[in-house]
């Protein structure tokens, strides 16, 4: 087998969401795994509705992911292709003119509804004769351009559904040009498919019935058997049940990045929700790109559930590896020879990697201490070790101050607390011990804010 070519090809016409960014990591981890190449396409044929601006963003969003493509192209600049295109299925008589307005068809459409006919598109204007066609030309009308089906059953291995056919007979010939001469999605898709020699087609099911009508046009333009491979994986959806548009802007990659979700959990609940395997966890793409395997798609479904994945963002950060966060700890001002240790004690608290700031402050800054029961404070700044502390230190003080002052549990450790960090709740004080130090513990048993 070739090395696979694959794309994620979105219209830059709002920001991607985590729908999107299913699409786009199941290509760019089917890449990884199989060592092929991913490519990136704009399909920005609708000029009006794209910008530079929402494609600057949608690439920003993928590299936040870690997706960084092969190589970028950009529909709108491949006009002449499409051109090249339209013109070939034409001498080939397989695009032919139609000149009924909007209302014409929908009027058409009822007629048929009530008799009881499928909606399709009756092929009246194959029938027009050259005459009539001048004529509408004469009135002014300008043609839109309908791809003629050949009635058969197409049929597909779908990577992700299996054995999948549809029936083009009950298709109406699809417009893929408009009286403007512009391009609707199908054919220029197809021509970069075969121009890129894209070997993949991962996407939505919401694209299932384009497939037939695609594979014609592969075989109509490349000839028989050109067509890829198509995998159609399930949708996500809300718990209440509807697809994420592009317009819920909440699950924007750029709202969730800005929420403080980490990037390798969004990769991992994208890619593992609606699926045979748990969502969990992972360390790195690779290790996500091993475990991908289309076929354990499920074909219902996937319900996007935004808790799930808050907590997996949490769970991901309690297992991250110093190493796979130093850079983003030292921009934060984290950094030196008690880094690693930090991290180390900190990250099981942590909800999301922002919060590190806050600790960072209580061992390395400056904080309020909060003083509760005095008594028990004079002693446990009486019995402090010596230095080196190290995280058995903790447990040899407390151990000393019991045999000094009469209480035990919460009673003995959360004043402590109070007083060395400022805070109820936190970390192990064991793990922060060490890296306040003795100096500081001992000033802030005392009241100090140091
Ligand atoms: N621009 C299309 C979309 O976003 C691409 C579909 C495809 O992958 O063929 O739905």
């Amino acid at each position: 087998m070739p090395l696979p070519i694959v794309r994620f090809a979105p219209s830059p016409t709002g920001r991607i969401h985590i729908g999107n960014a299913r699409t786009a990591l199941m290509n760019f981890l089917f890449a990884r795994k199989n060592h092929g190449r991913f490519i990136l396409r704009f399909d920005d044929t609708d000029v009006a509705r794209s910008s530079e601006e929402y494609a600057a963003g949608i690439e920003s969003d993928l590299a936040w992911l870690g997706i960084v493509p092969n190589a970028i192209v950009r529909q709108s600049r491949r006009f002449g292709l499409y051109d090249a295109a339209a013109e070939k299925l034409r001498a080939f008589g397989r695009l032919y003119p139609a000149y009924e307005t909007a209302e014409e068809l929908e009027r058409r459409r009822r007629r048929q509804q009530a008799r009881g006919l499928p909606p399709i598109y009756d092929r009246a204007a194959l029938r027009l004769t050259a005459a009539e066609r001048t004529r509408l030309e004469a009135e002014g009308r300008r043609p839109h351009w309908r791809l003629k089906l050949d009635p058969t059953i197409v049929r597909w291995d779908d990577l992700v559904r299996g054995e999948s056919h549809i029936d083009c007979a009950s298709l109406s010939d699809p417009v893929l040009v408009r009286e403007d001469g512009t391009y609707l999605y199908t054919l220029p898709s197809v021509v970069d498919d075969i121009d890129l020699a894209v070997t993949h087609i991962i996407r939505g099911e919401d694209h299932v019935t384009n497939t037939a009508v695609q594979i014609q046009l592969f075989e109509a333009l490349a000839g028989h058997g050109s067509a890829p491979l198509f995998g159609h994986h399930n949708l996500l959806i809300s718990a209440s049940g509807e697809g994420l548009s592009k317009r819920s802007g909440a699950l924007s990659i750029a709202a969730l990045r800005e929420e403080g979700i980490e990037p390798l959990a969004v990769a991992a609940c994208a890619v593992l929700t609606g699926t045979s395997d748990s969502v969990h966890p992972v360390r790195s793409l690779e290790e996500l790109a091993a475990e991908l395997d289309l076929q354990r798609i499920s074909r219902t479904q996937a319900h996007f559930d935004p808790a799930e994945l808050k907590s997996l963002s949490a769970r991901t950060l309690h297992q991250m590896p110093f190493e796979d966060v130093r850079q983003r700890l030292a921009a934060a001002g984290i950094a030196g020879e008690k880094a690693e240790d930090f991290w180390l004690a900190v990250r099981g608290n942590l909800a999301a990697l922002g919060e590190v700031a806050e600790w960072w402050q209580v061992i390395a800054g400056k904080i309020v201490p909060r003083i509760e029961d005095v008594d028990l404070l004079a002693a446990a700044r009486e019995t402090l070790p010596e230095e080196p502390w190290d995280e058995a230190t903790f447990a040899r003080w407390t151990v000393l101050l019991k045999g000094r002052v009469d209480r035990k549990g919460k009673a003995l450790f959360h004043p402590l607390r109070l007083a060395l960090t400022g805070r109820e709740q936190g970390p192990e004080l064991a793990a922060l011990l060490p890296l306040i130090g003795r100096a500081k513990a001992e000033a802030r048993l005392s009241g100090h804010a140091v």
